[in-house]
C-alpha cells in the first residue's frame, strides 16, 4: 500500500505560477534554478527570519536583495507605513514626505545636491545615463564586467548577477544599436579605462560602476581604482556615476562614496532607500540635475514616483540608520561572520571570503577575486550543493555564487554562530 505523498504548499504554488507567470517568478533569481532547487514561496518575515508557506523558518541573508537592513517588520517602519496609509496611498501630486526624503538624501550622501525619486534601481540608472548624455552632449557609456545596473537596454551587456547566474551573455530583444554605445571593460583595471578614453576621446558621456561590486559576488575596489576613475573622468570631461543602489546606506551611511571619499557627479540609489517598498532615486550635481524636466528639457516622469507610503517607509528606515553606532555594530556582525567563514575556508581549502560592512561572499575558488573573470572561476556546482544543504538547515543564503549575502542590524551573535555551524557542516 502506498502512502499518499504530501506536496508542499510551495510546490503547489509553483505549479500554479508556472502556468501564468514566466518561470513561475516575477524576477529570475527567485526561481532558484542556479542552485538546483524549487522556488520557495514566503508567507512572512520577522526580524532576521523568513517563514515560508509550509511553515519552515529560515535565517535570511538575502534581505529582499538589500532593502531589509533593519530586518523584516521593523516596528518603526511598519508604524510609519500605517500612519501614512490612513491618509491615502497615492495622490499623483506632491506630498510632504518626498520633500523630507530629498532633504535627508542630500544631507546623508555627500555628493548629492539635488535628487529625483523613481520607483526602482533600474529606472534610476536609465534616467542617470539619459541626463549624463544630455549634459555632456556625448553618447558612449563605459561600464564594467560583472556590474549590474538594472535591466535597461543599454546595460544588458556582460551585466553580471542574474544574467551571469543563468549564463546569459547578451539578451535577445535588445537591439545591437542599444548596446553599441555601451563599452564594457574589466573592473579594477585602470589601464583598460585609459585605453577606452584614448580610443573614444570626447565621445564618452559617463563611466558608471558599482563602487563596491555586489552583483558578481562581492568584489572590492583595489587601492587607487576609484580615485583613478575620478581623475580620468574629470580630465576627459566625462561624468562619473556611482551606482549605489546596493551600497548606498549599507557600506556606510553615506554609501561607498563616503567610505572611499570619492565624489561622483551622479549617484543612483534604491533598495534600502525604500524600506522594502518600491523606490529608486538618482541625484548629484545641481548643474546636471537641473537639466531634468520641468526645470530643464531632459524628460523623466513617474505616476507613482515619490509615493507617500514608499517615502514614509524609506524615511523611517533611514532615520533609524542615523542612530549612532549603527554601522559599527553592523560591521562587527559582518566581521564575525567573515572571520568564521575564513576559518572554515582555511581549514577546508578552495574558498575565499570577501566582505565589507553589511555584505559578504564566500567564493568557491582558491584564487583571488578581483573582477568578473576571476569570480567566474568559482565552482558553481559546489556552491549549489552547499546552498541546498544550508537551506535544509534553515539558512537562506543568496541562491547564486554571483550575489552578495546581506547582514542586517538584527542578526544576533547567536544567529551568526548558528550560520557558521551550518556552513561548517555543509562545505
Ligand atoms: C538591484 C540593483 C539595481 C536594480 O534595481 P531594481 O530596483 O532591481 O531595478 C541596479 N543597480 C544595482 C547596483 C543593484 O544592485
Amino acid at each position: 500500500m502506498s502512502t499518499p505523498s504530501v506536496i508542499s504548499r510551495s510546490k503547489q504554488l509553483a505549479a500554479r505560477a508556472e502556468a501564468v507567470i514566466p518561470g513561475g517568478v516575477n524576477s529570475p533569481a527567485r526561481a532558484l534554478k542556479a542552485v538546483g532547487a524549487d522556488p520557495i514561496y514566503f508567507d512572512r518575515g520577522d526580524g532576521p527570519y523568513l517563514f515560508d508557506v509550509d511553515g519552515n523558518r529560515f535565517l535570511d541573508y538575502v534581505g529582499s536583495w538589500g532593502p531589509m537592513i533593519l530586518g523584516h517588520c521593523h516596528p518603526r517602519v511598519l508604524e510609519a507605513i500605517e500612519v501614512t496609509l490612513a491618509h491615502g496611498t497615492s495622490f499623483g501630486a506632491p506630498c510632504r514626505q518626498e520633500v523630507e526624503m530629498a532633504e535627508l538624501v542630500c544631507q546623508l550622501i555627500p555628493s548629492i545636491e539635488m535628487v529625483r525619486m523613481v520607483n526602482s534601481g533600474t529606472e534610476a540608472t536609465m534616467s542617470a545615463i539619459r541626463v549624463a548624455r544630455a549634459f555632456t552632449k556625448r553618447d558612449i557609456i563605459v561600464k564594467f564586467e560583472g556590474c549590474y545596473h538594472g535591466h535597461g537596454d543599454a546595460f544588458l551587456a556582460k551585466a553580471g548577477s542574474g544574467l551571469a547566474t543563468l549564463g546569459i551573455s547578451s539578451c535577445p530583444g535588445v537591439p545591437e544599436e542599444a548596446t553599441k554605445l555601451t563599452i564594457t571593460i574589466p573592473f579594477n583595471d585602470l589601464d583598460a579605462v585609459k585605453k577606452v578614453f584614448k580610443e573614444h576621446s570626447k565621445e564618452i558621456a559617463a563611466v558608471i560602476l558599482e563602487p563596491v561590486v555586489g552583483n558578481a559576488g562581492l568584489i572590492l575596489p583595489q587601492d587607487g581604482f576609484l580615485k583613478g576613475l575620478r581623475d580620468i573622468t574629470e580630465k576627459e570631461g566625462a561624468l562619473l556615476i556611482f551606482d549605489e543602489v546596493m551600497t548606498g546606506f549599507r557600506v556606510a551611511l553615506g554609501g561607498a562614496q563616503a567610505r572611499y571619499e570619492i565624489k561622483p557627479d551622479l549617484t543612483t540609489l534604491g533598495k534600502i532607500i525604500g524600506g522594502g517598498l518600491p523606490v529608486g532615486a538618482y541625484g548629484g550635481r545641481k548643474d546636471i540635475m537641473q537639466m531634468i524636466a520641468p526645470s530643464g528639457s531632459v524628460y523623466q516622469a513617474g505616476t507613482l514616483s515619490g509615493n507617500p507610503l514608499a517615502m514614509a517607509a524609506g524615511l523611517a528606515q533611514l532615520k533609524m540608520l542615523q542612530q549612532p553606532e549603527t554601522y559599527v555594530k553592523l560591521n562587527n556582525k559582518t566581521e564575525l561572520l567573515a572571520k568564521g567563514l575564513s576559518e572554515i575556508a582555511e581549514k577546508k581549502g578552495g574558498m575565499r571570503v570577501a566582505h565589507i560592512t553589511g555584505m559578504i561572499t564566500l567564493f568557491f575558488t582558491d584564487k583571488e577575486v578581483i573582477d568578473f573573470e576571476t569570480a567566474k572561476k568559482s565552482d558553481t556546482e559546489k556552491f549549489a550543493k552547499v546552498w541546498r544543504k544550508l537551506a535544509e538547515k534553515g539558512i537562506y543564503w543568496p541562491p547564486s555564487q554571483f550575489e552578495a549575502a546581506f547582514v542586517s542590524t538584527v542578526h544576533s551573535t547567536k544567529d551568526i554562530e548558528e550560520t557558521l555551524k551550518a556552513f561548517e557542516e555543509s562545505v
